[in-house]
């Protein structure tokens, strides 16, 4: 059963209700939700609720419908986000876990981990104890396979996951091993989940080749009832009277779980399918459904594999699936998972930016002012819920604290002055285009630099106070860029007042602090939550394309990038025939692509004008160490054409940084 206790429950009474269920031989789980403080209770006796309900502290009592308790999502609301030495699953993100089926020798699983790390992913997986069909076929390298998986996952900064087979391994296997994996054909073996939960580190349930959703579930049950909190389900296929694929994956398990647990989800195309090809199709596919992350075999070379060769990725497959996943993840409102703590030297082109603004302190943060611990503050323009906010929230997996100010400037000067270690600016819309004034902004401001930057999804609701519906409404409040992005559905009501606002979050602040349910905003969805207002209608905006690419700024010179694979910069050019070709065509000459340029009067000089350029390395250019290098040459050949001819002036770099960019 559910106990939800009082807001304000006194600490004794708390200790009471939990030693009267030990008592009746229940365990007890406390779980803090951002609303209310639970007891979750199960056992093998049951209780009469009624004699907890009465109990002071206890607000209500919910007995649990389904056959599996601390699995169900009537035991925790709140969707479960399990960590493995920094990395995350669960919430917002796609987490990717990559590698070969198997360990098979030092050489192969290093080069694998280098392949996968610089791609993308953010654990290594490969299998030392192998359950193969047949008894003569390859059976895993046992104990030294888990020892190289382990130096390689190390090398290159990656928890590993990997199969266990018989709880008889848990001694060899316990302090090597991040994340356990029961493979689908261990699903119910009971002895198995039982000692493995007892570890109480995180595990990989795979589902059975032939188990239904609620025998999955009970036998995360059967984890989660032996001690770890952290159970990863991963749908893998299931077997079906199909024969063109190896598996058939039942990508409806995705919603279906999500209803009935609250524990993350990921998928395995790669079992599922049988054959590479068809995997990168059916990873899109599961990101699309809402799976938090993929497991997906990976090998430098899958002919030469021991095992799964088939259906193993090569890794430019791989580098290719995780690209097609960064522009896919914010049209589903979710951002790709970074590693946390990546190693020098093996940094890859894109996935270091998100760890190094991530660490507060860290060698890249040592600032005068920001040397100190705690979250990443990063300021930006506008009210709580506001779209800046949540590419704040996004790209810092909701562990920064955005500092909200009153206008672009404002978190600009929150920037320099130090109350902030960044700030995030809104640089263009898909379809609104440039925010001019931001491009002004970093001209401006020599003392801020870009560091990185990130893409979101914009959807607006219609939002109101508790109370109002579509016919009720009289005047809608927003944004003039967001009652644009809303016409076709707001000319469906014609006798509606248009009333611009200076942001969207504003709008729904003043709508909720009048509670006139006459009057409407158009926000974003999370404003609803935080001003408390009830969605009318979500999803309004005329084109669902729409996105918001946002600059993060830091003051010059506290973050480093060693491998940058994206560049900004500023400059004008003399006023004679070729001169912008001649500047532009440096780019070209180093094998760089321009992705942005845009061009902005000179104040005070008629009809000339300042020329911002976005470069970055052509799609599928390998190694970050040739991408960096190619971006610093072409820099360095900028500002030398700038001082031996004058045909390009005032160069200034905006920032040399390393992202992955969804657009
Ligand atoms: C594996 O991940 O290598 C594996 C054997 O998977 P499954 O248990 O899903 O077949
Ligand atoms: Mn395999």
């Amino acid at each position: 059963m559910v106990i939800v206790l009082d807001k304000n429950i006194r600490e004794d009474d708390k200790q009471r209700i939990r030693s009267f269920l030990e008592k009746n031989s229940l365990r007890v789980n406390e779980i803090a939700g951002e609303e209310e403080t639970i007891f979750g209770a199960v056992g093998k006796v049951g209780i009469d609720p009624r004699e907890v309900e009465i109990l002071p502290g206890v607000q209500r009592v919910i007995p649990i419908s389904k056959p599996y308790k601390m699995a169900s999502r009537e035991f925790k609301r709140d969707n479960t986000v399990v960590t493995v030495s920094g990395v995350k699953i669960g919430g917002n993100r796609v987490s990717v876990i990559a590698g070969p089926c198997a360990v098979e020798n030092r050489d192969q699983i290093f080069e694998s981990a280098a392949r996968v790390a610089e791609s993308g992913a953010v654990m290594l997986r490969g299998g030392a104890y192998k359950p193969r069909t047949s008894p003569y076929a390859f059976q895993g390298m046992a104990e030294e396979g888990i020892r190289l998986l382990r130096e390689a996952g190390d090398e290159y900064g990656l928890p590993i996951v990997t199969e266990i087979v018989s709880s008889d391994h848990i001694p060899v296997m316990r302090d090597y091993v991040d994340v356990f994996q029961i493979g689908a054909r261990n699903m119910q073996n009971f002895e198995l989940l039982k000692k493995v939960g007892a570890l109480g580190k995180p595990v990989i349930l795979k589902r059975g080749l032939s188990a239904t959703i609620e025998e999955w579930l009970m036998a995360a049950e059967y984890l989660l009832a032996s001690g770890t909190e952290d159970v990863i389900l991963c749908e893998r296929g299931i077997r079906t009277y199909e024969k063109a694929t190896r598996n058939t994956l039942d990508l409806s398990a995705i919603p279906v779980l999500r209803s009935l647990t609250h524990l993350p989800i990921i998928v395995d195309p790669s079992h599922a399918v049988g054959v590479r090809d068809k995997v990168p199709p059916m990873a899109l596919a599961a990101v699309a459904a809402g799976a938090d992350g993929l497991i997906v075999e990976v090998h430098p070379c899958p002919e030469c594999a021991m095992s799964d060769g088939a259906q193993s990725l090569y890794p430019n497959q791989f580098e290719k699936m995780m690209r097609d996943i960064e522009v896919l993840a914010p049209v589903v409102g979710r951002s790709v998972s970074r590693r946390p703590h990546p190693k020098g030297g093996h940094e890859s082109a894109g996935a270091d930016l998100a760890a190094k603004l991530a660490s507060p302190g860290s060698a890249s943060l040592k600032g005068p002012r920001d040397a100190g611990k705690g979250p990443v503050v990063c300021a930006y323009s506008g009210g709580r819920g506001a779209y800046a906010e949540i590419a704040i929230q996004r790209f810092w997996d909701g562990e920064a604290t955005a500092l909200s100010t009153a206008n672009f400037r404002d978190a600009i000067d929150a920037v320099l002055s130090g109350s902030a270690a960044f700030g995030m600016l809104p640089i263009e819309n898909s379809l609104a285009g440039s925010v001019y004034e931001n491009y002004d902004n970093l001209t401006r401001c020599e003392d801020i630099e870009i560091v990185g930057e990130v893409t979101i999804r914009i959807e607006h609701s219609l939002l109101a106070p508790a109370g109002s519906r579509l016919e009720t409404i009289e005047s809608v409040y927003s944004h003039p860029q967001a009652l644009a992005q809303c016409e076709e559905f707001l000319s469906q009501y014609p006798g509606w007042r248009h009333i611009e606002t200076a942001s969207t979050s504003g709008a729904a602040q003043m709508v909720a602090s009048e509670g006139d349910p006459s009057r409407a905003a158009i926000a974003s969805e999370e404003a609803a939550g935080i001003y408390r207002l009830e969605t009318l209608k979500a999803g309004i905006e005329t084109n669902p394309r729409n996105y918001t690419r946002f600059v993060i700024v830091a003051r010059c010179g506290e973050v480093s990038c060693e491998s940058p694979n994206h560049a900004s910069v500023v400059f004008s050019t003399a006023n004679q025939p070729g001169s912008l070709h001649d500047a532009l065509g440096i780019f070209m000459k180093h094998g760089l692509n321009l992705t942005k340029l845009e061009s902005r009067p000179i104040q005070g000089e008629p009809w000339r004008y300042r020329f911002y350029a976005t470069v970055t390395l052509p799609e599928g250019v390998g190694s970050s160490v040739v991408s960096g290098e190619r971006i610093k040459a072409a820099l360095a050949e900028m500002e030398k054409m700038s001082q031996d001819n004058g045909i390009v002036q005032g160069v200034r770099i905006l920032g040399t940084y390393s992202t992955k960019s969804t657009n």
